[in-house]
């Protein structure tokens, strides 16, 4: 079998392209005098700060740091304004319109398909099995010579699990024209190794990972990527030249020189994860509550659409996933803080207390009669 080759997985016009160079990439001093930029030289109109300054395009400041948190170069590190636009600039980098495809595994998270549709890139979609984990056999035999990224999304976003490594790992092994990309969004709430550690034993590999859940810092917009240095400096090519603000990497610095309080955030979510789960396998109507590696639980209710309805009404907001692939009557109910867990649970018993008509008929609340319940919470 041919080995990885990043060349051949790039679209052709990627791989020749001459980038924007900007005035902060042409000279990348400190001290001077700076009137390459058309910034404004007085400063800024806002009170907290002067922001006249264009940021650094490659975010030194943040990759320095962060990379021996991950163990990794700091050029083995892109940032982007979300694991979004890094989604997005994969498909662009590697997929023809209209030719190559991505491949995913349904149930998942949303926007691989969305940025797919935009760039107007087939999807081929293998699903998760029942107990969302990887179909190997199936993936393995939907590869063509057009599937350019194949995404794992582990823990899998809406189930919680994480997936098999050893079926990653096949699929690493056996897709040498494809680049293969585990999505760890929540790998902070899970009990494993990132795949990050595998990065010098797979070059068609790339783990994303996000400051958008663990760390709390979700309006911020900052996605992290880890990849060989060859295929980052892709990435950087093809991305808008100042994508993370100042402001974002300033709060991000600000962010890493305090890991441990991430860890803290990260122990209570776990901590109410597990009280949530207890308290709701003691209601009559949930049916199923799928183990969790993340910081949401996937759970299956008689009804799921009425009690979705009837937590708006109470203006509790949970995601309603009934209508996806193998999560039939599933509501994504996100560890909240204690107070906030309480009150969904109290809606949740007082709509068993007063059933409104449209609910009827209610399970009968015999426990002997529910499915044996799992979770790893
Ligand atoms: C939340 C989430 C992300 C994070 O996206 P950002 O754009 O970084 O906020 C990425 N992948 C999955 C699977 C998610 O659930």
């Amino acid at each position: 079998m041919q080995a990885f080759n990043l060349q051949s997985l790039l679209r052709p016009h990627i791989l020749s392209l001459k980038p924007y160079s900007s005035a902060r990439d042409e000279y990348t001093g400190k001290e001077g005098v700076f009137l390459d930029a058309n910034e404004n030289p007085l400063g800024s109109v806002t009170e907290s700060g002067n922001y006249n300054r264009y940021p650094d395009p490659y975010q030194w400041a943040i990759k320095q740091r962060l990379a021996p948190i991950k163990h990794v170069a700091p050029e083995q590190i892109f940032l982007g304004n979300g694991s979004d636009e890094a989604i997005d600039l994969l498909i662009r980098a590697t997929c023809r319109p209209g030719i190559d495809s991505i491949l995913i595994m349904p149930p998942t998270y949303g926007m691989y398909e969305v940025s797919a549709g935009v760039n107007d890139v087939a999807i081929t979609k293998v699903p998760l099995t029942p107990d969302f984990q990887v179909n190997t056999d199936a993936v393995l035999a939907n590869i063509t010579e057009t599937t350019k990224l194949i995404f794992f999304c582990s823990p899998n976003n809406p189930s919680g699990n994480l997936l098999s490594a050893e079926a990653i790992r096949t699929v690493l092994e056996a897709a040498q024209q494809s680049l293969v990309i585990v999505d760890e969004a929540y790998i902070d709430f899970a009990d494993t190794p990132s795949w990050t550690n595998e990065l010098a034993n797979y070059p068609n590999l790339l783990v994303m990972q996000t400051f958008s859940k663990a760390w709390g810092l979700a309006a911020l917009r900052l996605g992290m990527c880890f990849a060989s240095e060859e295929l980052i400096r892709v990435l950087n090519k093809i991305k808008p030249p100042y994508n993370i603000s100042a402001p974002t990497q300033e709060l991000a610095l600000e962010a890493l020189a305090h890991e441990a309080g991430k860890n803290e955030l990260v122990a209570k979510i776990l901590e109410q994860r597990a009280i949530l789960a207890e308290n709701l396998r003691s209601l009559p109507t949930v049916q199923v509550i799928h183990p969790s590696d993340a910081n949401f639980l996937l759970v299956q209710f008689d009804n799921a659409f009425a009690v979705f309805e009837h937590l708006i009404q109470e203006q509790v907001i949970v995601r309603d996933r009934s209508k996806v692939t193998l999560c039939e009557g599933c509501l994504r109910i996100s560890v909240g803080t204690q107070p906030e867990n309480e009150r969904l649970m109290e809606v949740l018993r007082n709509r068993l207390n007063a059933p409104i008509s449209t609910d009827l008929p209610l399970g009968t609340g015999e426990v002997a009669t529910k499915p044996e319940l799992v979770s790893n919470a």
